[in-house]
């Protein structure tokens, strides 16, 4: 299977994943419909899927000319059917979609929005998380609490850590001087952001991130760390605390 992660409108992340024996393609979001078709059109691959992540406008925008130029099939959460337009088919937490060259899983994580989903792909070891989880990062509370988004990221702890992880946005640089400030003796951090800061500069995305690089170096998977803890003050509170904080914090930086 073939994957092409691209930046499209300011800082989207549009990710197409295309099978060469089948000739199937399916698109996650519908960030850019214009970008997305010159994508398409460069590869030379038809679009079959778009998996919709959420119903925010930078996620969604493109779905009407996509849908129009291609006919592709459009699914998304069944919790935002309401908002968004042109949606084929709804999918529920634990459901699984077989595209016709791997299977799907739609891990529903509420937070960012109340029906946001995460797309997951076992067989190809891929993840696809919206403005749920970012590279270094996670995403603003918009619709739920902290607490509620909070509980969405423990979904992570049973996805291996070899797992590829594709999110909704390049923040990286700037998620990552605020994990700096909050774990700044984390040398696995420090080494990533090197890496990141050397990406980005030559015009590079900062992606895919793994599962495991998430897991040394995001500190909002990380409230349990003794040393962030230590930093914010908050040896002994409860791991949802630590991340109120966190993205308090964040929210402020
Ligand atoms: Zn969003
Ligand atoms: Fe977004």
């Amino acid at each position: 299977m073939l994957i092409e992660p691209f930046l499209c409108r300011k800082d989207n992340i549009a990710v197409l994943l295309h099978d060469e024996v089948s000739r199937k393609t399916i698109a996650i979001d519908a960030s850019d419909g214009t970008a997305i078709l010159e994508k398409l059109d460069k590869m030379g691959w038809l679009l079959d899927i778009v998996f919709i992540t959420h119903h925010h406008a930078d996620h969604t925008e493109g779905i009407h000319i996509l849908k129009e130029k291609t006919g592709s099939l459009l699914i998304g959460p069944e919790d935002e059917k309401e908002k968004i337009p042109g949606l084929d088919r709804t999918v529920r937490d634990g459901e699984t979609i077989n595209t016709g060259f791997c299977l799907v899983q739609a891990i529903e994580m509420p937070g960012h929005t109340l029906g946001s989903m995460t797309y997951y792909i076992p067989q190809e070891k891929h993840i696809f998380t919206g403005d749920t989880l970012f590279s270094l990062g996670c995403g603003r509370p918009f619709e739920g609490s902290a607490a509620m988004l909070f509980s969405s990221l423990q979904k992570f702890n049973k996805i291996p850590d070899d797992t590829q992880v594709y999110c909704g946005h390049e923040y990286t640089v700037s998620n990552g001087y605020f994990a700096l400030m909050v774990d700044p003796h984390n040398q696995v951090l420090q080494k990533r952001m090197a890496n990141v800061i050397a990406l980005r500069q030559c015009g590079k995305l900062a992606l895919p991130s793994t599962m495991s690089l998430e897991r040394m170096t995001n500190p909002f998977l990380r409230s349990a760390d003794p040393k962030i803890r230590i930093n914010l003050n908050l040896i002994n509170a409860s791991d949802e605390s630590v991340f109120a904080e966190l993205r308090e914090r964040k929210d402020n930086f």
